[in-house]
């Protein structure tokens, strides 16, 4: 007969594994907005934060992006007579504050994080240096990639894809509003079909709103996946590691 003992432990050797040990999470600005038209809203901030330690409980490395859309965009209308380098200087300015708030977030939540600077500001962040930032991952912590790519005309999609080749991530992971990638805009349109797979051709050539052609471009040069999930459905971050079909994965055809 078995012991209890060796029941349990027979047990733990059947849990299943995560299905990634590195990713690149994504999140726009307008998420931390949660029911505010924008800003930061603590509830969802922290959240997040839940959501992002469960992941981590799992040991997976996580590198994060975030953007700064509920702050400042250089292309909005906020922006409009502006000189476009200025105006995008903001808005990585802005993708600094959200990542400093998650930062506190995160560590409030137990975490131990670094928030890492594309653009030098070295009393705030330390600089992104590809080295430092893999060691910080290999030591559990979350690095908090900020200010984008550190140039104008580029989005914190772009960074992301970059960051995440840079790091060798097993994916980039897009945590959005909605279920994954539709056919059309599923608000406007009943029509719309929400795609459980796609090729980053089809994504390039349809202009499916994944993430801007540049990153896509950036994903499928590296054959990097891109998976595109509703992060505002409790628990599907962690399911999605855990390997469930969560979301709309763009790969390789
Ligand atoms: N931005 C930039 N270079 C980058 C990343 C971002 O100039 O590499 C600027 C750009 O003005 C952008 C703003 O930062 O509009 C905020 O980023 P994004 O629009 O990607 O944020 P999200 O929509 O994800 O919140």
């Amino acid at each position: 007969m078995t012991s209890p003992a060796k029941t349990s432990k027979s047990a733990s050797k059947i849990q299943p594994s995560p299905k990634f040990t590195r990713i690149l999470f994504k999140i726009s600005g307008e998420i931390l907005s949660g029911d505010l038209d924008d800003g930061l809203q603590s509830e969802r901030l922290n959240e997040i934060a839940a959501e992002i330690k469960s992941v981590h409980d799992l040991g997976v490395e996580i590198g994060l992006v975030i953007g700064g859309g509920n702050i400042f965009r250089g292309l909005s209308q906020a922006a409009k007579g502006m000189d476009r380098v200025n105006a995008d200087h903001m808005g990585m300015l802005a993708t600094v504050i959200n990542a400093l708030a998650m930062q506190d977030c995160l560590e409030q939540h137990g975490l131990f994080t670094r928030v890492m600077s594309a653009i030098k500001m070295e009393e705030i962040a330390e600089p992104y240096i590809r080295r430092r930032a893999v060691r910080h991952l290999e030591k559990g912590r979350v690095v908090l990639m900020a200010a984008g790519t550190g140039n104008p005309y580029f989005t914190t999609d772009t960074a992301a894809a970059l960051r995440a080749v840079e790091i060798g991530a097993d994916a980039v992971l897009k945590g959005t509003k909605v279920d994954g990638v539709y056919s059309g805009d599923p608000k406007t349109d009943p029509t719309a079909k929400m795609f459980s797979r796609l090729s980053y051709m089809d994504v390039i050539s349809k202009g499916l709103r994944v993430m801007d052609s540049t990153a896509v471009s950036l994903c499928m040069e590296n054959k990097l996946s891109i998976i595109v999930f509703n992060l505002n459905q409790r628990g599907n971050f962690r399911r999605l590691i855990m390997g469930e079909q969560v979301g709309t994965v763009v790969a390789e055809g």
